[in-house]
């Protein structure tokens, strides 16, 4: 897996206090993305061993809430398997820490992944200019919906996170 950046204490990508990997790769190519740079599967750097331990260093901080993984889309097909095996041994090491996750998919195409048993949310769904909502929180248009994982699984059916 290749990756972009690592942000430190974000606040917008999710609940609390966070560390976000960008992730690089993604097929969905919304118009006036803000990260187009993301979305060649080639681009940004290895994701090496220096990288993952930057973030347990930051999930080792009792004020860090957890994980947000975006981009790009942490489940473009080629990144699935490393998404999710970060993502397992994030919750082994951490299992207090959430886990977020964006992605352009929609919720039904993506919610049998072996990855969701580990994740509390999700943000689907593309970004669509058309309806831009500054006010929205932690998502840029009103078609994504930011979903409680383990409850939507639980109960079969989408359901969206309070926060
Ligand atoms: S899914 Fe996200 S990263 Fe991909 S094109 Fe859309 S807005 Fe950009």
């Amino acid at each position: 897996m290749r990756y972009h950046n690592i942000t430190k204490d974000d606040m917008v990508n999710g609940d609390g206090i966070r560390v976000v990997l960008w992730v690089a790769g993604c097929n969905h190519h919304c118009k006036e993305c803000q990260n187009p740079i993301t979305w060649d599967i080639n681009g940004g750097i290895p994701f090496d061993e220096s990288a993952k331990q930057e973030i347990f260093d930051e999930l080792n901080k009792d004020y860090v809430s957890g994980i947000t993984f975006s981009g790009g889309d942490p489940l473009h097909p080629q990144n699935r398997d490393w998404v999710k095996d970060l993502s397992d041994e994030i919750k082994q090491k951490f299992p207090n820490k959430t886990q977020w996750l964006y992605t352009g998919y929609l919720w039904n195409e993506v919610k049998d992944l072996p990855i969701m048993k580990n994740l509390d949310v999700v943000i689907d769904g593309k970004f669509e200019i058309e309806g831009r909502d500054t006010n929205l929180k932690w998502r840029g248009s009103p078609n994504q919906n930011v979903i409680d994982v383990q409850k939507s699984l639980e109960q079969n059916k989408l359901v969206l996170y309070c926060d």
